[in-house]
């Protein structure tokens, strides 16, 4: 596969008696849209948490962009452009929608979560415009002024994804992106997710489903009990039956 940017060799990670993850092996172009689909259970978010920092496997390694990512902290992940969209929304209640996506903004700038008084009016202003545009992107402007805790649950989801697309990240892990949200905001982040498509970031995206997964995927992974069953485009995916009877129990894709 030419063009990997994202390579995942081998990673094993248990929780006591239980095999969360077993070598896994996994290989991402750069630009593409990876989705992993599989039950509850299955390892996704482990998955992600390993490629993020917040899980240290007990071995294998996690390559990005030539870096090696296995041993760093989240943040120097964060800087080496990864961002995450968490399974459940992590954002500042007691902060308007614009304060909250400029936050990652300044650390963006900074390195770090804290006020810089190096930072002058000028670039707060341009601080305060892009977070204006990406809020206009995922059709929160209207909320900009309002505090993030009042948000709905797919609100909320929808900021933390502007929260990460401020960052301009080379790779973005979405984990269950649309959970929570109506099928009118769903289909928004969707188009959303189409529309960045051709910026050069690479994605992995988590989901159940399957209409999201078949709209934005370039290819699959079918993870289950801790082990990819299978991997291929969306079509060959589908039409897997190993897939169908471990992960649907037979019903059709
Ligand atoms: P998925 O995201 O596919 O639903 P997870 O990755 O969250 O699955 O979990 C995989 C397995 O690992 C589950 O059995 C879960 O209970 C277990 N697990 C996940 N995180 C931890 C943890 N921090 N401590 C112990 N067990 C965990
Ligand atoms: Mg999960």
């Amino acid at each position: 596969m030419s063009n990997v940017v994202l390579n995942v060799s081998d990673v094993q990670k248990s929780f006591g008696g239980l095999r969360a993850l077993s070598d896994i092996n996994l290989q991402i172009e750069s630009g593409k849209t990876h989705a992993i689909i599989g039950p509850n259970g299955a390892g996704k978010s482990t998955l992600l948490n390993v490629c993020v920092g917040r899980i240290i496997p007990d071995s294998g390694s996690v390559i990005f962009d030539g870096q090696v990512l296995t041993g760093k902290k989240p943040h120097q992940i964060n800087q080496a452009g990864v961002a995450r969209v968490f399974q459940t929304p992590e954002i500042f209640p007691d902060l308007t929608l614009l304060q909250n996506v400029m936050v990652p903004a300044f650390a963006r700038r900074d390195g770090a979560f804290r006020f810089n008084a190096a930072i002058d009016l000028r670039s707060e202003a341009e601080l305060r415009d892009e977070a204006e545009d990406v809020l206009q992107d995922l059709g929160l402007h209207d909320l900009r002024n309002h505090l993030a805790g009042s948000l709905s649950r797919g609100d909320k989801r929808r900021l933390e994804l502007a929260m990460c697309l401020i960052q301009k990240p080379k790779l973005l892990l979405l984990d269950e992106p649309t959970a929570g949200m109506s099928r009118h905001d769903t289909n928004r982040t969707i188009e959303l997710l189409q529309r960045i498509k051709g910026r050069g970031m690479t994605k992995i995206v988590i989901e159940h489903d399957m209409h999201v997964v078949f709209s934005l995927a370039d290819r699959i992974s079918v993870l289950a009990q801790g082990a990819i069953i299978a991997e291929g485009s969306p079509d060959e995916v589908r039409g897997n039956p190993v897939v169908q009877e471990a992960y649907l129990g037979g019903a059709h894709l």
